[in-house]
């Protein structure tokens, strides 16, 4: 489906970027994955993946917080593969503090990572997006990018921030060849909510699965995690040529959350 496509995934050495990242392969795209980690066991992902698929991977270490360092990891995968066709936003963190105690240091790395590297990727990536036409922009947001929870100042601000940078981009593109959208996920059963149900464990002396059930997932509905070969099939669809009418849109995945 994706044959002859080459896709960037930011934060893809862990969690929903790299299911995303498999998927896109499976799909015939060759992929640049992104990330921090231990070099040996991102090496086994990369040559597990390019073995598994017949596509091309490579990794690229590049700290999306960093402009110059987002503008040589789109260099970087247009000198290999000849183009960004798509590219996902999906590098993020988390950090929870009620806002009259939130560390500005924390404030600043959440924009950075969350926010201000997609802006860095999209700047660098649309210019050759523009030249052949085509392109697919997919910003990993949140449901956190519609609707806020307490604690979380700076993810629910950078998040927002997200949604609004695709629907200027869309905007901005909307007579060419190339889509812009966000995908707005609830809570996902990765590392970084791992942390979180930990973090919400300790403070609230209670066991693993009420934590999940009565914290994390008390304003999903569904009262399950959505699963991350679900976000990857959505990712996949907007990659596709149907989706080409599909753009600016955020949309939500996350079990009826946002429907309240
Ligand atoms: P994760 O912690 O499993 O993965 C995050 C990835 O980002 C990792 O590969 C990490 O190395 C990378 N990363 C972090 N800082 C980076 C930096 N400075 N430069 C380059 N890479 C960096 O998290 P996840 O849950 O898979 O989250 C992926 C995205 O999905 C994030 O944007 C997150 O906000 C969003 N999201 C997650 C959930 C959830 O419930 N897990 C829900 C909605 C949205």
């Amino acid at each position: 489906m994706l044959k002859n496509k080459s896709a960037l995934v930011t934060g893809s050495t862990s969690g929903i970027g790299l299911g995303i990242a498999r998927a896109l392969a499976r799909a015939g795209a060759h992929v640049m994955l992104n990330g921090f980690g231990e070099a040996a066991v991102i090496e086994q992902l990369r040559a597990g993946l390019a073995a598994e698929t017949g596509v091309r991977v490579l990794y690229h270490a590049a700290d999306v917080s960093r402009a110059a360092e987002v503008a040589a990891l789109v260099a970087a995968t247009e000198t290999a593969f000849g183009a960004v066709d798509i590219l996902v936003n999906n590098a993020g963190i988390q950090f929870v503090s009620p806002v009259d105690e939130f560390p500005e240091e924390r404030w600043h790395a959440v924009q950075d990572i969350v926010l201000n590297s997609s802006f860095y990727a999209i700047k660098a990536a649309l210019p050759g997006m523009k030249r052949r036409n085509w392109g697919r922009i997919v910003n990993l947001v949140s449901a956190h990018g519609l609707v806020a929870s307490p604690f979380k100042s700076a993810y629910v601000a950078a998040k927002h921030g997200q949604a609004g940078l695709t629907k200027t981009v869309a905007l901005e593109v909307a007579e060419t060849g190339i889509t812009c959208n966000a995908i707005c996920p609830g809570y996902v059963l990765t590392p970084l909510v791992e942390n979180q149900i930990e973090g919400q464990a300790r403070s609230h002396q209670l066991p693993r699965d009420r934590v999940i059930r009565e914290v994390i997932l008390a304003s999903q509905p569904s009262k399950r995690f959505v699963e991350i070969d679900d976000i990857a099939a959505l990712v996949l669809f907007l990659c596709g040529e149907t989706a080409k009418s599909i753009t600016g849109a955020a949309i939500p995945i996350d079990g009826g959350w946002t429907a309240r």
